[in-house]
């Protein structure tokens, strides 16, 4: 592990990352730049909190039991066996997994829509297994960083503790939110779980099957978020080129052939039956954004925000930065409406007598607002009250001058909360997997015409069935169609 990458850690997670001169449990070399194993328990488990609040799990209980049996069983078969894995399936619709130290791994719902067997499955967790035996533990605390992002947020409006909270937001949610390891450390990941796929029989080659199907999703996700004008989304294991084409990989998946028994599984049937009615895309329960518009169904609420900002929808609240990430905006919960707006805002920020809070509605709604400057930053914050519950809304900028910049579109998105109309809720149904057997003749573009997955349904049902650019449903094969 280079110096440089440790400078790229925060201060803290520095602070962690003792040197410690500990063998590496896959090359059995001394490694330097590691914590102890016990740090990296503690590490994760505390980090794991912080996942769990900011991606919400799936609630699911079949499926979990499902994907941690499987995640037990190469973990089991991995170089780190006496350690307490830990597998879970995030309510997220990112296409993700990743590890924390210490053997916490997550696999979001989101990729699991695009995966389409058990072997590729456990390839995603053999992969990230891989990260943690291999101990590439300075680069697995960039997810931990990533994970801080909610707990910042939460902090920025709570004055006693707001420090240089608003400042962290501002520096991480410009970045991928989870940054990628390094293309060896990847590599090595791939490798990894490729023997551990071979040792608990599964076909190793659903790891390049896997790679294949995530680089098409990335791919199809790129041209649609070219059309829509959005961020394209990508897993982190992913490079340039596609699998096929990447003799490297091909040669590390080959290696873990020696390790491979006579069963060779794929168990295709078993998955696509686990993925039957599981949520697609955006959940009802965790609120979604579309067109910069955040919409929270079950909530009730709607806001929107400034063209081109750009939007975090955690757990416990939706932040937005401006291009320049000189300024944010956040909504949350209050808890519950008791008093006036005005009462819950002085309570809520410990509003002296000498404070000025002003009443106004805001959407039609009961709601007070204060100026204030926290940690030398000009801020704004609203408490509105819908229905017995309380919200609040801040804008915030790094100085004055980001402040006027921004004004009249913080002011615009703080104006725009409003309870959700009929017709908002009736486009806020969540969509779900449905799997069906392919009758004779079927085509992607027939099931398209019925999809609501909209223009680029025919393409997007292939990438989620491992058929993309051009497959066609075989009759009798199980088929993920998307309700
Ligand atoms: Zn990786």
């Amino acid at each position: 592990m280079s110096l440089s990458l440790l400078t790229r850690t925060s201060a803290v997670l520095c602070a962690l990352a003792l040197a410690n001169c500990a063998t590496n449990p896959v090359t059995g070399n001394p490694n330097f730049v590691t914590m102890s194993e016990s740090q990296e328990v503690s590490t994760g488990r505390s980090e794991d909190q912080k996942v769990r609040e900011q991606y919400g799990t799936y609630d699911d209980p079949v499926l979990q039991r499902y994907v941690n049996d499987i995640g037990q069983r190469l973990a089991k078969a991995s170089h780190r066996s006496s350690l307490q894995y830990q597998f879970l399936v995030l309510d997220s619709p990112q296409v993700n997994a990743f590890a924390l130290p210490g053997g916490y791994i997550y696999i979001t719902r989101g990729i699991l829509a695009y995966l389409n067997s058990e072997a590729e499955l456990a390839a995603v967790l053999g992969h990230e297994i891989g990260h943690v035996t291999a101990r590439h533990s300075v680069q697995q605390l960039s997810a931990a960083t990533a994970a801080n992002i909610g707990a910042s947020v939460l902090q920025i409006f709570v004055p006693q503790i707001r420090n240089s909270a608003g400042d962290a937001l501002i520096s991480t949610l410009g970045g991928a939110l989870l940054s990628g390891y390094g293309r060896e450390h990847e590599l090595e990941a791939d490798r990894l779980g490729a023997e551990y796929l071979a040792r608990t029989g599964y076909d190793p080659q659903a790891m390049i099957k896997v790679v294949g199907v995530l680089k098409d999703q990335e791919q199809f996700d790129a041209e649609m978020a070219k059309a829509e004008g959005r961020e394209a989304r990508a897993y982190h294991g992913l490079f340039a080129s596609h699998p096929d084409n990447d003799t490297r990989l091909q040669e590390v998946v080959r290696e873990a052939a020696k390790f491979k028994s006579a069963e060779n599984r794929v168990n295709r049937e078993p998955f696509m039956r686990s993925m039957d009615h599981m949520i697609f895309s955006d959940s009802p329960a965790q609120g979604f954004v579309r067109s910069n518009s955040f919409y929270h169904p079950n909530l009730g609420l709607t806001l929107n925000f400034p063209a081109g900002w750009r939007i975090q929808n955690n757990a416990q609240n939706v932040a937005a930065a401006s291009p320049e990430q000189n300024a944010l905006i956040d909504l949350r919960s209050a808890g519950r409406a008791e008093g006036s707006p005005g009462d819950v805002l002085r309570k809520l920020l410990k509003l002296g007598a000498g404070s000025t809070v002003t009443p106004q509605t805001l959407g039609g709604l009961q709601a007070a607002v204060t100026e204030a400057t926290l940690s030398g930053k000009p801020t704004r914050i609203a408490v509105v009250f819908l229905g017995s519950s309380a919200y609040t809304i801040g804008v915030q900028a790094k100085d004055a001058a980001a402040y006027s910049q921004h004004k009249a579109v913080m002011d615009a998105a703080m104006n725009s909360f409003h309870a959700m109309t009929a017709q908002e809720r009736a486009l806020a149904k969540p969509l779900r997997l449905r799997v069906i057997t392919a009758k004779a003749g079927q085509t992607f573009a027939a099931l398209a015409r019925t999809s609501p997955l909209g223009r680029f349904a025919e393409n997007h049902l292939r990438v989620i069935n491992g058929l993309y650019p051009s497959g066609e449903p075989v009759a009798g094969q199980s088929l993920k169609i998307v309700e």
